[in-house]
């Protein structure tokens, strides 16, 4: 085993899946996974970090490249000769006869720090492609555009986690911890404890079982109660005045769109009381310690990034933003949500957080590549848009997948996957054979976590060293080895892209010098010697920056900027054929897509398959009783779930969550209808109907 050297004593990293990266040891012999204390997990991992380890072993393991030559033939074992060749053949071919953008490539928040900016180098200099996009676009795109417009930088959560703890009210909008990250609620339990927390959520989830007030809103309807609640706030006379005199702009707008929103309108709208709305501001306000959280159930909306600016408008107008002992931020939910959306995979982006069409940004990083400003491809398709054209005379005739698996996670998932069978080439490198990789012509097998270094940034812009503490498979290759082989076969001189992660590190740092995620003062040695970094470092010396906003925002005035927005509810309501409101989700024991976590039989004893949660009432109406198999519907397909009767559902919203795949995948129900800001889909909410699947 490769890591600290010393026989037994495992190595310190962290787990493979979710934005809070909590700390553990893995050691080799025998293999195991143990908890760290580390200020975000504190000695705790949920299911899915304890049985980790399994997936480094696991019989569904991918260990050989495996290629096949015709469209209907099966996946055979290939050299990595043979598959690299074959892929920069094509690659050659497709550009030759049909230019740059006739290549296209699909990214992951999940990938290290120094993958994702491999990628995006990748992508522009070998390639040449303005066609990169990745599945952070699904993730919390709206989150991050709504951080930048109000607050000049997008870093998720600006504070460490740990301030969370001495919180005496939290309003969690769309977030079940609980569920998705339990360590972290470990940070609410004394705010909950003396009654401070406030969960927005449309379910009685487990998180809104531990608060003081749960509001339970339509779905679709959040950016009105945001608008309701601020208009609360102007009622009551809570607004902190001085506060957004002296750090903010533009309040008297906001508060013009919110004006006609009184909180007795956002009742009939939202279902929520307006008693209960004035209750969570007084909450929050006269706290002395009070935090606004999003997570993917107010982000992912057709109006999502107006939804995120809403609540931000409300944090602002109770001061809570860059007070010390207060905030506003956003739980990222990918392992490296937040550093994948820093460094050049999205498609208008830069590494260092830069615009892709800003001549300062590309000038400087094309100097740090080597290479002309002016070959750099301008900005791209964001990744639905990217996934709908692929085959078409415009779109993409071929595309590489890095960490993602969008036959299970995009929406509208079937058409996702027509366009897929329609490309010249496709290939995925993965670390299983996802269900994205069984319809690849190309397939390559990459080392995991804990086969090699590199580095996360946490939902608290921490920035963290994975170590490698076991030999991976000996067929199996990192994905910087493969952006490297396929680079020198395009014709690049091999030293511009190295395969060293601690190389590719100090070559991000340079790239991003001077950007707003500036990360050119962090090196793996500093990492390495334990040092606590939070995004931006600067430089060398420089302590990091735990709590950016405390002195000024990110605007060149240093004032966070109220956005007017209003309500204009989800693209697709609930009718006479579809009556049901259809919202997705996460349970406990998968992660994402499921890829990994299926593979590991304790989280499959646990929720091994789709279910639909549902009211009982709304079950007997469509004649299905708990535990039955019902197909639940929508305009863009049908799918297959267990009956899951839940008395405290709302009865005109069902839940299915979305990590499985074939007939149960939800997203072959959801609406790809995109937020016009962030371009993210409307994964929360369609119109639906439950039907039984027994023949009639
Ligand atoms: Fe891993 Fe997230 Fe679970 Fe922590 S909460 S053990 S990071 S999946």
């Amino acid at each position: 085993a490769a890591g600290t050297g010393e026989p037994g004593a495992g190595t310190a990293t962290h787990c493979p899946y979710c934005a809070l990266q909590c700390a553990m040891t893995v050691t080799a012999d025998p293999l195991s996974v143990t908890p760290r204390d580390f200020p975000t997990n504190r000695g705790g991992l949920c299911q899915k970090g304890w049985t980790s380890a399994t997936v480094l072993t696991s019989p569904g393991r991918l260990t050989t490249p495996l290629a096949r030559p015709r469209r209907d033939a099966p996946l055979r074992p290939v050299s990595w000769e043979t598959a690299l060749d074959r892929i920069a053949g094509e690659l050659r071919g497709l550009r030759a006869e049909h230019g740059p953008d006739s290549v296209g490539v699909f990214g992951g928040g999940g990938l290290t720090n120094e993958k994702a900016y491999l990628l995006g180098k990748f992508a522009r200099v070998a390639l040449g492609t303005s066609q990169i996009d990745y599945n952070g676009r699904f993730c919390m795109s709206s989150a991050a555009a709504a951080g930048t417009r109000a607050f000049g930088l997008d870093r998720g959560m600006p504070f460490p986690v740990s301030d969370l703890g001495s919180a005496d009210a939290v309003l969690l909008i769309g977030a079940n911890p609980s569920e998705t990250m339990p360590p972290f609620v470990g940070h609410l339990r004394r705010t909950a404890d003396r009654g401070g927390l406030i969960v927005i959520d449309p379910r009685r989830t487990p998180t809104a079982e531990r608060a003081a007030l749960h509001l339970a809103p339509t779905p679709g309807t959040d950016l009105a109660l945001a608008l309701g609640m601020l208009h609360a706030a102007v009622l009551d006379g809570l607004v902190d005045h001085a506060y957004v005199e002296s750090r903010t702009s533009g309040f008297d707008s906001a508060w013009r769109a919110a004006a006609a929103w009184w909180p007795e309108r956002v009742e009939r709208v939202a279902g929520v009381a307006a008693a209960d709305q004035h209750a969570a501001v007084r909450l929050l306000a006269e706290a002395d310690s009070a935090y606004v959280l999003t997570a993917r159930g107010t982000e992912q909306h057709a109006d999502g990034a107006d939804t995120v600016s809403a609540w931000i408008n409300l944090a602002l107008a109770l001061g809570l933003p860059g007070t010390p002992g207060a905030g506003f931020g956003c739980l990222t939910g990918q392992g490296n949500g937040q550093g994948g959306r820093e460094h050049g995979q999205k498609a208008d982006q830069l590494p260092g957080y830069r615009r892709l069409d800003d001549p300062a940004a590309r000038q400087h990083v094309a100097g740090v590549w080597g290479v002309d400003a002016a070959d750099l491809p301008g900005p791209g398709r964001s990744a639905y848009e990217l996934l709908d054209a692929l085959g078409r005379d415009d779109g993409p005739r071929a595309l590489l997948v890095f960490g993602s698996n969008p036959v299970v996670s995009a929406p509208r998932a079937a058409h996702v996957q027509e366009r897929l069978a329609s490309l010249d080439l496709l290939v995925v490198a993965d670390v299983v054979l996802s269900e994205t990789a069984e319809t690849a012509d190309v397939v390559l097998p990459v080392t995991q976590w804990a086969e090699e270094d590199g580095t996360m940034t946490s939902l608290e812009g921490r920035v963290l060293l994975r170590r490698r503490a076991v030999d991976p498979p000996p067929q199996v290759r990192s994905d910087l080895d493969i952006l490297h082989g396929l680079a020198v076969r395009l014709g690049q001189p091999p030293e511009r892209f190295p395969v060293a992660a601690e190389e590719v590190f100090a070559e991000l740092g340079a790239a991003s010098a001077g950007g707003p995620a500036d990360y050119s003062g962090i090196s793996h040695a500093r990492l390495r010697a334990g040092e606590a970094l939070f995004w931006p470092v600067p430089d060398p010396t420089h302590p990091g920056t735990p709590r950016p906003f405390l002195d000024a925002f990110g605007h060149a005035d240093g004032r966070a900027r109220f956005i007017a927005v209003d309500h204009r509810g989800p693209a697709e309501q609930p009718d006479a054929e579809f009556p049901l409101v259809l919202t997705t989700g996460r349970v406990l024991a998968q992660y994402q897509s499921g890829a990994q976590t299926r593979l590991i039989r304790e989280l499959n004893e646990v929720s091994g398959e789709a279910h639909v949660e549902v009211h009982p009432d709304t079950a007997a109406r469509a004649g299905l009783a708990d535990g039955a198999t019902a197909l639940v519907r929508s305009r863009r397909g049908v799918m297959t779930a267990r009956v899951h009767c839940v008395p405290s559902m709302r009865p005109d919203v069902v839940f299915l969550p979305f990590h499985f795949p074939g007939v149960q995948r939800a997203n072959l129900l959801t609406n790809p209808v995109l937020d016009p800001v962030s371009r993210m889909p409307e994964f929360k909410v369609c119109a639906a109907r439950l039907e039984s699947a027994r023949p009639t």
